[in-house]
């Protein structure tokens, strides 16, 4: 039953079109349960209607034309209840409603299935028989099954408009030219207008968009190219392996490289390049047919063989895409377009030219929303449902303040958004009055408001907003540019840079924060669940080398200034971590000092971004210069909800009661200690997030420089009395949907509205 669910739904994967995913759908389930009918209905776009949208066994002429009411027969009534029902006589049940169209009647078994996505039904898949007979548990656990994983593209239909279209067909109606909509999640805030340059993750074939080659003869060279690089790098890896491997996987080597021969894959592919489809086109399309067949097979060794012709594809369109990434061409109002945008291929292109971001994958605390923040490119991460291999070159518009993407945007969207983005920039001007002004409430209570940087070029815009010190420092970022790890002397110029440029305001370190969802192509780490793994400050003590080489560099690169080093350690989870890593930072000190460079003794700190250090904040801030909540992970750790996973994203809440809790809980740590308490999650940086933290005593926020106008203008504009007051509220509810309209309220009775615009169509 398995390879039969598995080859239906690459089946349908494969499908030319949504109306063809139909008749595979219909056909192979009724061939698979060996019934006499199968059929699907779909829920229409406004929600009043099922349509008859495909069939073996019934009718066909009725097939797009026939539709029920929500209460009409047992088809909605599987929709009704959202569960499966099976019947042995459909026609005595009380709901059974005769239909003379489709011509059911002598078919007396039913089991109707709903399809249901975000749990929401949006249609039903039938199956019926003639003889009187129960559908079994296998049969009935088997379309269940099925219609959870077809419920994708269904939803996917629905949202590219699809579904509209089979129901005007039937009405005869066209309905208005609907601006087609993509739901994602906010990554940056901001809008964007521009075209789309889709960028593939290294080598996924699902991600190859469909386009004709520009140039065959440049294409044939550029396969040619992959498929001699491939080759070269099976002879090598054959050669290595020449000595400990048995003779018979050796052969596989051979076998490999026989499949790259003319009179196989590569000849194929380059015939169809020949037909005009670009390089990494023909190699997808070759590819899937074979595996395809590859794993239609009985024989369970030549199925297997379909994983090795895959992992083949695979090499070549990497190369392919090396050799394409140098030369794409971003147009000047290019909108980057990704399963899963990175801040790697940020990096490939021109900084004037990227006007927005959208990602298939990933959620608003991704770390290239992060970077899209910092860098104020408006940006959708999670937008699952994208059909992003048609999208390239196509006009859309990314609306970064609530996650939304349109393709093909009208012009009377087009114009209110134009509109939308002069009120924001007429903002912008006004609160660039703002720069050298505190961030001090009405009532004269002041708190620092830092940035969080990560890339040199960040270092102007921030100081241009205003900043008063750098509240986090990514490291990282400049270690993800280099091939292998920076040296010493590398480090310390970089770093210098941002303190000179920042002097005499503080500068806080991060240590390199590597694991989870940031890599460095020269230390891949790879693991089950990262984010419970090797990261943060566990790889740097267990690597003292990288740890002390960067101490090094960050207290050589402070020699001679004024401004004060502070060094902090991302993702403490002991004291014996804090110990370990103040005595390294000691003794890089007292290195440096050896060397005969005057420099101070720098402050050491502790993120607080798992769960026990909010336990025991009071332990860490007796051991520590400064605590600095990072609330993006402490939030992922105490509801558990991965910081990059689009399907949960809805629960990665930072203004959940427990999160504020917790919050408040370090705060009040860090007062009874003495200690200095920041925070420099993305929380910090929005109006919301600014007020409640102020009003819980934390002497300084870090945020992106984007925000940082916006949440100083909410705090010279807001009384920290009422501040607490609003908090004491908020520490009474119970959801953070209550806490965020409370909030908005409030900050829209006391004047400030437009930090919180309203949804904007
Ligand atoms: C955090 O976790 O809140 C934080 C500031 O660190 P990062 O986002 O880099 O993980
Ligand atoms: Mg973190």
């Amino acid at each position: 039953m398995l390879t039969t669910l598995r080859r239906i739904v690459q089946d349908v994967a494969a499908a030319s079109s949504f109306q063809e995913a139909l008749r595979i759908i219909v056909h192979d389930v009724r061939e698979a349960l060996g019934t006499e009918v199968c059929s699907i209905y779909l829920l229409s776009p406004e929600r009043d209607r099922y349509l008859f949208v495909a069939t073996e066994g019934l009718n066909q002429d009725a097939v797009g034309k026939l539709s029920l009411s929500l209460d009409q027969g047992l088809t909605t009534l599987v929709a009704e209840r959202a569960e499966p029902i099976n019947l042995e006589n459909a026609s005595h049940h009380p709901r059974f409603h005769y239909i003379p169209e489709i011509g059911e009647e002598p078919f007396n078994a039913f089991l109707g299935v709903p399809v249901i996505h975000h749990r929401r039904v949006i249609g039903v898949l039938v199956v019926q028989q003639r003889q009187e007979r129960r559908f079994d548990e296998s049969e009935e656990a088997f379309l269940v099954t099925l219609s959870a994983q077809l419920a994708t593209v269904m939803a996917h239909a629905e949202a590219t408009g699809e579904i509209q279209r089979l129901f005007d067909a039937q009405t005869g109606k066209v309905s208005e030219a609907s601006d087609v909509m993509f739901r994602g999640v906010a990554g940056a805030p901001g809008i964007a207008i521009g075209s789309a340059v889709v960028m593939q993750p290294p080598a996924s074939l699902e991600g190859v968009p469909e386009r004709e080659a520009e140039d065959v003869t440049t294409e044939l060279m550029i396969l040619d190219r992959a498929i001699n690089a491939v080759r070269s790098d099976i002879r090598r890896i054959s050669e290595e392996f020449a000595q400990s491997l048995p003779r018979e996987e050796l052969a596989l080597f051979d076998a490999y490289l026989h499949m790259l021969d003319d009179n196989a894959l590569a000849g194929d592919m380059r015939d169809r390049v020949r037909r005009g489809i670009w390089a990494q086109g023909a190699l997808k399309q070759v590819i899937r047919e074979h595996v395809r067949r590859f794993e239609a097979m009985e024989d369970p060794y030549l199925r297997e063989r379909g994983a090795d012709v895959k992992d083949l594809g695979l090499r070549v369109l990497a190369y392919l895409q090396d050799i394409r990434a140098r030369k794409t061409q971003f147009p000047p109002d290019t909108v980057l377009v990704g399963h899963e945008v990175t801040p790697s291929m940020l990096a490939n292109i021109p900084p004037e030219h990227l006007k927005g971001i959208v990602s298939v994958r990933g959620s608003g605390s991704s770390h290239v929303a992060i970077l899209a923040r910092a860098l104020d490119i408006p940006a959708v991460m999670g937008a699952v449902d994208l059909p992003i291999a048609d999208l390239d070159g196509q006009p859309m518009i990314v609306d970064g303040f609530y996650g939304e993407v349109f393709l093909n945007p009208s012009t009377h969207l087009e114009q209110s958004y134009e509109d939308l983005i002069s009120q924001e920039r007429a903002f912008a001007v006004e609160l660039e009055d703002l720069k050298e002004l505190p961030s001090i409430t009405r009532d004269g209570w002041r708190v620092e408001l830092w940035v969080n940087i990560g890339l040199t070029g960040d270092i102007s815009r921030s100081l241009d907003r205003g900043a008063e010190g750098i509240g986090l420092f990514r490291t990282e970022v400049p270690f993800m540019t280099k091939e292998s790890f920076p040296t010493e002397e590398e480090q310390r110029v970089i770093y210098r840079e941002h303190m000179e440029a920042f002097e005499p305001r503080p500068v806080t370190m991060r240590s390199l924060d590597i694991g989870g969802d940031k890599a460095l192509s020269y230390f891949p780490i790879s693991e089950e669940n990262p984010f419970l793994g090797w990261r943060g400050i566990r790889v740097t003590l267990d690597h003292p080398e990288i740890f002390m080489v960067q101490a090094r560099a960050m207290i050589k690169a402070n020699a001679g200034l004024r401004g004060e080093l502070r060094i902090m350690l991302p993702m403490i989870s002991s004291m014996s971590e804090v110990e370990e890593a103040k005595a390294l930072i000691h003794r890089a000190y007292i290195e440096v000092l050896e060397e005969g460079v005057q420099v101070k003794q720098p402050l050491v700190g502790v993120m607080v971004e798992v769960p026990a250090a909010v336990y025991q904040a009071r332990e860490l801030a007796r051991r520590v210069d400064f605590l600095a909540v990072g609330s993006n992970d402490l939030t992922q750790y105490m509801l558990a909800v991965d910081r990059n996973n689009p399907r949960v994203a809805d629960l990665y809440q930072e203004t959940h009661p427990a999160v504020l809790g917790a919050l408040l809980e370090v705060a009040r740590a860090a007062h009874r200690e003495q200690t200095y308490v920041g925070i420099c999650g993305e929380l910090a940086g929005s109006p919301v997030g600014a007020v409640l933290l102020l009003a819980m005593g934390y002497h300084v926020l870090s945020m992106n420089a984007t925000n940082l106008p916006k949440v100083k203008w909410v705090i010279r504009n807001i009384k920290r009395k009422d501040a607490r007051r609003m908090l004491a509220r908020v520490l009474r509810m119970t959801t953070a949907e209550e806490v965020q309209s409370y909030m908005r309220a409030q900050l829209v009775k006391a004047g400030l509205g437009r930090v919180v615009p309203s949804h904007h169509h």
